[in-house]
């Protein structure tokens, strides 16, 4: 197997251009797992570790966050976990110490499992992922538009992820997860909402309940059409179940060794009744405190 070691990220366009089989290794808390297992024998791996940009995260011109695609999980909940808290709150349920050290947004995204954690708050927070290669040059894709199966994303061959663009928080953002243990466990399914108050709507995220992770829109809509943002009075039992019937309805999900089909829907429901719930609280308290 061969290893290559870019150390700049011209040099890992490069070499991923001349070796188009080459499989990107960022922490490789997935690539190794499969090599272990000899799920996956690549003909070369392409280590990022050494591309230090891939680690920085910056706050850009227009006030997103820029974050490279290699900074791990353990650096989002301690140095951005107050302005993207719902990603840092999927974060730490990642794995474990370790894993958290070691695995990356970025490798999540390439590996594009429906159960990865950052999925959800990546789509409720709108996130747009940096992607690049050296024929095709840099393409900016929504999130919402980067799952396309299992396992599947919209990467093209030569491409590879940069970083990833969002907002820090402008409003309150929770997710919920799962799982049949509380650490080092993959989600049954999970559940991210974020509310953004200025834009007077909420963005949704659901993982391991449909071939992709993806948005609830119905959902989204009907929040836009029925929340009553300045007044901020407290949600009713009717729009709370009703938000949850409809996140449920966007779910697509399996009978699988972690859960059934019926068992994801009726959690995805939960899950979104609950986020909903503690996110508009926080936004009351804001609203009253600011009155
Ligand atoms: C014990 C254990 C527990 C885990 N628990 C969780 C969990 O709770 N939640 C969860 O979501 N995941 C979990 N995982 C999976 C894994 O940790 C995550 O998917 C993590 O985000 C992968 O990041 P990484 O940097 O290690 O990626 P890597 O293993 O390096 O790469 C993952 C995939 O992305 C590709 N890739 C990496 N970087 C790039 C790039 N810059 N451009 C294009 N493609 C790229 C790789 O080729 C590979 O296909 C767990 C793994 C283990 C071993």
């Amino acid at each position: 197997m061969e290893f290559l070691r870019p150390t700049t990220w011209q040099e890992a366009l490069a070499a991923k251009a001349e070796t188009p089989e080459a499989v990107p290794l960022q922490g490789g808390t997935d690539v190794m797992v499969e090599i272990n297992f000899d799920a996956r024998r690549p003909v070369a791996l392409l280590d990022l570790g050494p591309v230090a940009c891939l680690r920085d995260w910056e706050v850009a011109a227009d006030g997103r966050l820029r974050v490279g695609a290699g900074v791990p999980y353990a650096r989002i909940i301690t140095e951005l976990g107050d302005r993207l808290p719902g990603l840092a709150q999927a974060s730490r349920t990642v794995g474990s110490p370790q894993i958290r050290n070691r695995g990356s947004v970025g490798g999540n995204l390439g590996a594009a499992s429906p159960a990865g954690d950052s999925h959800p708050p990546l789509l409720a927070g709108d996130a747009v992922v940096e992607v690049e290669s050296a024929a095709g040059g840099v393409r900016m894709i929504p999130a919402n538009e980067f799952y396309l199966g299992v396992k599947r994303s919209a990467l093209r061959p030569g491409e590879l992820i940069r970083a990833f663009w969002m907002s820090p928080a402008a409003g309150p953002q929770y997710f919920s997860k799962v799982g049949t243990r509380n650490a080092m466990v993959i989600a049954v399914c999970s559940f991210a909402v974020a509310l953004h108050p200025a834009e007077r709507r909420a963005g949704t995220g659901l993982g391991s309940a449909a071939p992709t992770p993806r948005r609830a829109h119905a959902a989204e809509e009907f929040l836009a059409a029925e929340l009553d943002w300045d007044g901020a009075p407290p949600l009713g039992d009717a729009l709370l179940t009703r938000f949850g019937e409809l996140a449920a309805e966007a779910a697509s999900p399996i009978d699988d060794v972690r859960g059934t089909a019926a068992y994801r829907r009726h959690a995805v429901a939960v899950m979104a009744r609950r986020t909903l719930g503690w996110a508009w609280n926080d936004y009351r308290e804001g609203v009253a405190a600011c009155a």
